[in-house]
């Protein structure tokens, strides 16, 4: 026993580790359950009494010795490593993340873009607005459904109630009556319905409106303006259609769809299988909205159309769910990092 207390502690003073595994591998070999001076330790119960002493003092030498060079080789290995990385400039360097602009933000930049190469400047207007900008000035008869508490966010009540503006419409009215004429405008902004959200709706969402009034402003330049924007947003393949629709501040108004840009028409998912999408509404401006902010519609015509930017952003993305606009989930937004 005197020699293998003896061989032992000579390996261990010449024990050499070049990193923490093989310091944790000679740890186990000389002290864990099974390891050597672990093995001498049981092999001690068969010492004679008289010798006890004697072994004990050296086995309790040994493994003091064996715990000391484990720390010696712990902080030598710690030491490389520490001194290593303030020398190693060929490490890979820590890349930053640089983030990358929302989707609404780079549609809504790039429906700004079209229509400022047409000439049309961009107004904005406030969010909290009152019952005349909002509905009164724009041909809302006052029993219109759009004016009851479920469609709208009500701040006060009275007889012209402060409100959240349901439609980026009440900028074109501020617009209308601040500014000399003609007047060729896009107005992009956050709008709020009291609606419940879901996949297709949000109490919160964007659009883009614009506004051309001119002398003799046709159905015709409305058409192609829209045909143009079409063509750079969807493709110069795109083409569009309209439809015969309603709304207050315009006669007539129609839908404006577009050819479905996935199948060319021939009908798919995204297109419920028409071939066509529902990109905005449209119209030539009521008379009415003219005489209210105070142009003479017998000289003066003009034509509206708005879009919703999360619409657009869902086709052109293929976006099935609009809440993923709104959630900020940084798997969806680091989607559109090469987008900008
Ligand atoms: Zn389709």
């Amino acid at each position: 026993m005197e020699n293998k207390i003896k061989d032992l502690m000579q390996r261990i003073e010449a024990m050499k580790a070049s990193n923490e595994q093989e310091i944790e591998e000679l740890r186990v070999r000389l002290l864990g359950k099974k390891g050597e001076v672990t093995a001498l330790f049981e092999e001690f119960r068969t010492v004679p009494p008289e010798m006890k002493k004697l072994f004990g003092q050296k086995l309790n030498g040994l493994k003091t010795a064996a715990q000391a060079k484990i720390e010696e080789l712990k902080n030598s290995v710690g030491k490389q490593v520490s001194s290593s990385s303030k020398t190693d400039l060929t490490m890979p360097g820590v890349p930053y993340l640089t983030g990358s602009r929302h989707p609404i933000s780079i549609t809504r930049n790039e429906i700004i873009s079209i229509f400022s190469k047409s000439g049309y400047s961009v107004v904005e207007g406030p969010e909290i607005e009152d019952d005349w900008h909002v509905f009164g000035a724009l041909n809302f008869p006052p029993e219109h459904p759009a004016r009851d508490m479920q469609d709208t966010f009500f701040v006060t009540s009275g007889d012209n109630p402060v409100l959240l503006r349901t439609h980026t419409s009440s900028v074109q009215v501020r617009a209308m009556e601040k500014l000399p004429l003609p007047i060729r405008i896009i107005c992009p902004g956050r709008v709020f319905r009291n609606e419940a959200i879901s996949a297709r709706a949000h109490c919160i969402f964007h659009q883009v409106e614009g506004l051309y009034i001119d002398e003799g402003v046709s159905f015709a330049d409305m058409k192609q303006a829209i045909l143009l924007f079409a063509q750079e947003m969807f493709g110069k393949d795109a083409k569009i259609r309209m439809r015969p629709s309603y709304f207050p501040f315009t006669e007539p108004s129609a839908e404006v769809d577009v050819s479905c840009n996935i199948c060319k028409g021939k009908g798919c998912n995204i297109c419920k299988g028409t071939g066509w999408l529902e990109i905005m509404g449209c119209g030539m401006v009521d008379p009415n909205v003219l005489e209210a902010s105070g142009i003479d519609s017998r000289k003066y015509s003009g034509f509206a159309f708005g879009m919703g930017v999360e619409r657009i952003a869902m086709l052109k993305w293929q976006v099935k769910d609009l809440r993923e606009y709104f959630e900020n989930d940084l798997r969806f937004l680091s989607e559109f990092e090469t987008a900008i």
